[in-house]
């Protein structure tokens, strides 16, 4: 996202995320000064044949984060707003995000500057396998594995390492990026694994505030694979759907939506807008809706100090990354609402990347129903970890206590490699 205010640059915000964890936890200011940067970020230009015949340059990024856990980890977005300061920020928020669900993963991202709903199949090939070839001596199994990301599926992650392969002399490597089609050695359950663990860190928070989910409502922005599995998933569990957006509008029924007729319609006309007898809302009203849960599943900057004090949600969860900015943190706080962390509420998505990887690397695969039973244990864990901490401390939310449950981790390993 193009931030527009200073205070809504996303790097800025996990900087300053990061610095208030390190506060509070009283570690030595070395901690922030090593982890305030990513140790690399690449900046590559790609040109592309178009079918027009003409050639168009494109601009890319990939950042690293921090190898002090292990290779760095993270998704690829392809996004006309992308900038080096949003990828940059990605890349950080998922070294917090391993370090909470205890991947042996630091963070990485990368994005391209592009609009791929204006690409054709063909020219989308092209700029995918152009992104892989300019990175390909930066990334591989064991120094840098993404991942899709927004706008990036299955399909670019096959061009992609299919790129990668053949820059390295034709090897048969597919741990060098997860995601992929299972017939390339893809996971079971990856494509589900981000709402999945979405919605067991919203399963395990309703049990603490008791909240029945079979009378609970949600609203869900953005419905592409976090939101739109999400609001499947919940609907399983009872919970009523009432209002859901894309990129293209907002859609609510206070009755509950139908969210398998919902899925079919988007699938067949491209959008929510138009579906049975919902009426259109603004994006805006639909963050003010009332209901139990609030899931921002679309991009940064979306609950920030001009609509926080307005939201009515009881919990948040975050499924997209960097939803809610700090000032808006602060106004939730004040006011009750309950917000699960990006860095936690999303972790199911790398988690069932790393399962993903290692099967890579083992070259043995798992049932669906193991890797189902490992991602909620994992996601289980880590959340009643940080919600440990919260209640201990009584005064931090629970993103503090996320970047707190990783920090632990992170700071012993500098310390164990003697960077700090
Ligand atoms: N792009 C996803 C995220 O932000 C997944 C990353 C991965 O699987 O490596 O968490």
């Amino acid at each position: 996202m193009n931030p527009t205010r200073e205070q809504d640059n996303p790097f800025l915000i996990v900087q300053e995320q990061l610095y208030d964890a390190v506060t509070r936890m009283g570690l030595p200011e070395s901690v922030y000064e090593t982890l305030k940067h990513p140790q690399r970020v690449l900046s590559v230009s790609i040109p592309v044949h178009m079918d027009d015949g003409s050639v168009k340059t494109f601009l890319g990024y990939r950042s690293q984060h921090t190898d002090v856990l292990g290779p760095t980890k993270g998704g690829i977005r392809f996004h006309p707003d992308v900038t080096i300061d949003e990828v940059k920020a990605l890349s950080m928020w998922m070294t917090f995000k391993c370090g909470v669900v205890s991947l042996p993963y630091g963070g990485g991202k990368g994005g391209v500057v592009c609009d791929p709903k204006r690409l054709s199949p063909g020219e989308l090939e092209r700029l995918s396998r152009g992104y892989a070839k300019a990175i390909a001596g930066f990334i591989g199994p064991d120094r840098d594995i993404p991942a899709p990301d927004v706008y990036t599926n299955a399909q670019i992650m096959a061009w992609m390492m299919d790129e990668y392969n053949n820059a390295h002399g034709g090897v048969n490597q597919p741990g060098v990026i997860t995601g992929k089609p299972l017939v390339l050695g893809g996971s079971l359950g990856r494509d589900t694994a981000t709402a999945q663990g979405c919605v067991f860190t919203m399963r395990e928070t309703a049990v603490q505030m008791d909240i029945s989910l079979d009378k609970a409502t949600a609203v869900i922005q953005g419905f592409g694979n976090a939101g739109s599995h999400v609001a499947r998933l919940l609907a399983e569990l009872g919970v009523s759907i009432v209002a859901v957006s894309d990129s293209r509008g907002a859609i609510h029924d206070s009755n509950g939506l139908d969210v398998d007729g919902l899925l079919e319609y988007k699938a067949d006309t491209g959008s929510v807008l138009g579906f049975g007898e919902a009426e259109e809302i603004t994006q805006g009203d639909l963050l003010t809706l009332p209901c139990d849960f609030l899931v921002p599943a679309a991009l940064e900057n979306q609950i920030t100090e001009d609509n926080a004090a307005a939201v009515k949600a009881r919990v948040i969860a975050e499924a997209a990354n960097g939803p809610t900015t700090p000032k808006a943190d602060k106004i939730l706080a004040e006011r009750g609402i309950v917000v699960i962390p990006d860095i936690l509420a999303n972790a199911g998505g790398v988690v069932v990347s790393y399962y993903e990887w290692v099967q890579n690397l083992s070259r043995f695969y798992w049932s669906a129903e193991e890797v189902h039973a490992k991602l909620e244990a994992q996601m289980v864990e880590a959340f009643q970890k940080t919600w440990a901490i919260r209640e201990r401390h009584g005064d931090v939310n629970l993103r503090t206590a996320a970047y707190m449950v990783s920090l632990e981790r992170i700071t012993e390993a500098l310390r164990l490699r003697g960077r700090i």
